[in-house]
Order: structure tokens, then C-alpha cells, then sequence
């Protein structure tokens, strides 16, 4: 019998492509969203439209998978945006991913599966400087995320804990630095830093001027979706518990960002500095635990880009009017 998942999100830029790596892996799968995926038909062997913040809807979700409960289910569904929509959408955001995550973990554990995964994310750690070392996990605590969507992380990491101490359900927990890759949103206001800068640079001319939030100074670290997808199935797999960082340790400043995105580009830009919601100063944190299970990132932050301009500069291509 192959392996039963469950994908939660499975519409989304991380959940559709999780998706197709369970399909290549072997899996039966079945995912779920409130939407399907934008850019590409889902790779799902079935695909339920639900809304996962009513608890009936998880727990249709949960159950009768052909064989019984699921082996595996991974929560990635989220109300979830860039910096930008993570300001802009506190009340949405605390709202509708904690009813997401308190329903979901409850039908899974109600359904009697076997390991549940959760999608946490560097957002539940304090600001830093960009000169100090690096955070490692325990360092969540105590507990001064810089926005509501590390808050409800936080809860929602806590919560599947406290289900998998009372049921057995085995829960693994992965915090993901900022992740990016093709057929990640890339306009519409929920984009994030690398998307953004991307379809800006796709879309000035060479010469031209691109406009940053802050002073391009906030260091950040930026994972490629391939890398992230082979870290979350090898933690699933694993035996760490509590949560785990996933994240390339390659530290730069969005000024750096843009300079690599344009010369992939080969155009030359001018930066200019706008207001807006930086976020933190700095995002660092460490990655032994995953490291300790064989895990390593094999797409330097070029590398990616490399692989992310081109579709992005192809969506707008496409789009122009
Ligand atoms: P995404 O927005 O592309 O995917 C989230 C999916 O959840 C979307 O398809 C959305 O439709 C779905 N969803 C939202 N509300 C729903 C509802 N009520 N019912 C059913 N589905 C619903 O985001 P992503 O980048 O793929 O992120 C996936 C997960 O990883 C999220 O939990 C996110 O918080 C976490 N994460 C992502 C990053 C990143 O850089 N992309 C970093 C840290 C953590």
C-alpha cells in the first residue's frame, strides 16, 4: 500500500509543489484548499475545495482516505502574505489561521493519524541585530515575535504539541525562513521580497529605478522551494521533535537582493527607498537540528534566483496590457 497524505494548503506556492513531491516520492494523496492552485493543475490524486477554518471541513478533510486514516498530514494552509499583507491583515491573520490550525490538528488526532506537520516560521523569533549570532530553536523563548503571524505560529506549534502529548500522534514542526520559488505569488499584494523585487525588476526598463520599503538595509536569509521541500520530508521522517528551523544560512541585505535579481536580469537599476513595513532588522537563526539529520540547502540564493526571475519576468510578460 503506498503511503496516504493529506496536504493542507495544497493550493498554495508550498503546498502544490509539496504535493507533487509526494506524488514523485509514491505517495496517495489528497489536498485541500479553499482555492486550487494559480499556476499549474494539482498533482493531488483527489483535491477537496474546502474552507478549513470550519471544523466540519477539517474533519471531511481527515477522513476516509482510501485504507483508512492518513499516515501523514501536512498543515501548510494559512492566511499568508509578505510583509506588506502581514501589517495590513493582523485581525485576518489571527483569526482565520488559528481557526485553521485549532480545528485541523483536533480531526487529526480525532482521525487517528499518524504524523502531523506543521508550518511554522522565523516569524515567531524576536527582532535581532544583524551582528549577533545566529538563534538557535529554544530561542523562541521567552516569546517577542515582531507580528501577530508569529504569535498565532507560535500557539498553533503549541497546540500540536499539547494534541501530540495527549494522543501519540507523532507532531513535527518545521520554522521556515523565507522561502521562494517559481509559482510563488508574485503580485496581488500578498508577494513576498524576492517575487516583489523580481516582477519589478521584469518590469523597469534597463537603466531604470526600483523602489524598496526602508533603506535596504534589513538582512534576511531566503530558502528555494527545493531545498525546503527535501527538508520538510526529511523531518517528517525524523525523530526531532518541537520545532526546527529550515532556512539557508546565506545572510544578505535587501539591497544586495536587488542588486543579484538585476544582474540575473542583466539590467542595470537604481534603488530608491520608500515607506513601508521592513519588518525585522535581522533573521538569523540556526540549523544544526535539521543539519543533524543529513539535511543541506544545495541552491545558493543565485542559484534560485536563477531558477525564480525567469518565470516571474514570463507571469509578466504574459500579463502586460
Ligand atoms: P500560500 O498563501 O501560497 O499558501 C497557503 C494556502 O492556504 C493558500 O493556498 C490558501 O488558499 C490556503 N488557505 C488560506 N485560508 C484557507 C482556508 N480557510 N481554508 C483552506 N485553505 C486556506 O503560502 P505558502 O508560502 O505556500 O505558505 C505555506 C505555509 O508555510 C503557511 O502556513 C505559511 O505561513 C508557512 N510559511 C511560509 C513561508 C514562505 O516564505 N513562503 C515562510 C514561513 C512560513
Amino acid at each position: 500500500m503506498p503511503k496516504r497524505a493529506l496536504v493542507c494548503g495544497a493550493g498554495g506556492f508550498i503546498g502544490s509543489h509539496l504535493v507533487k513531491r509526494l506524488k514523485r516520492d509514491g505517495a496517495w494523496v489528497r489536498g485541500v484548499d479553499i482555492k486550487r492552485p494559480e499556476f499549474s493543475e494539482t498533482a493531488a490524486d483527489e483535491f477537496l475545495l474546502l474552507d478549513l477554518r470550519e471544523e466540519a471541513n477539517c474533519r471531511a478533510a481527515a477522513a476516509g482516505s482510501p485504507g483508512g486514516p492518513f499516515d501523514e498530514v501536512y498543515q501548510l494552509a494559512a492566511d499568508m502574505g509578505g510583509m506588506g499583507f502581514i501589517h495590513a491583515a493582523e485581525c485576518e491573520i489571527m483569526r482565520n489561521s488559528a481557526l485553521i490550525n485549532i480545528h485541523m490538528t483536533h480531526a487529526a488526532a480525532e482521525a487517528g493519524v499518524g504524523r502531523y506537520f506543521f508550518s511554522s516560521s522565523a516569524c515567531v523569533y524576536r527582532d535581532m541585530r544583524a551582528d549577533e549570532p545566529e538563534l538557535s530553536e529554544a530561542e523562541a523563548y521567552p516569546a517577542l515575535p515582531d507580528n501577530e503571524y508569529g504569535w498565532e505560529k507560535l500557539y498553533a506549534e503549541r497546540m500540536a504539541m499539547a494534541y501530540g502529548r495527549r494522543t501519540g500522534m507523532a507532531v513535527r514542526i518545521a520554522r521556515f525562513q523565507n522561502t521562494y520559488g517559481p509559482e510563488g505569488t508574485w503580485r496581488g499584494g500578498r508577494e513576498k521580497a524576492p517575487a516583489a523585487l523580481s516582477r519589478k525588476i521584469a518590469e523597469v526598463e534597463d537603466g531604470g529605478t526600483v523602489e524598496i520599503w526602508g533603506d535596504g538595509s534589513a538582512m534576511r536569509a531566503y530558502t528555494y522551494i527545493d531545498d525546503l521541500l527535501e527538508g520538510i520530508i526529511m523531518l517528517m521522517a525524523s525523530g526531532l521533535e518541537d520545532g526546527v528551523n529550515i532556512g539557508r544560512r546565506e545572510y544578505v541585505s535587501v539591497t544586495e537582493l536587488v542588486r543579484t535579481i538585476a544582474d540575473i536580469a542583466g539590467k542595470k537599476v537604481n534603488i530608491r527607498s520608500i515607506e513601508g513595513p521592513v519588518g525585522v532588522k535581522a533573521r538569523n537563526f540556526r540549523a544544526d537540528r535539521i543539519e543533524s539529520i543529513g539535511w543541506r540547502s544545495r541552491f545558493s540564493l543565485r542559484d534560485g534566483l536563477s531558477r525564480t526571475y525567469p518565470w516571474v519576468k514570463a507571469q509578466v510578460e504574459a500579463h502586460r496590457t
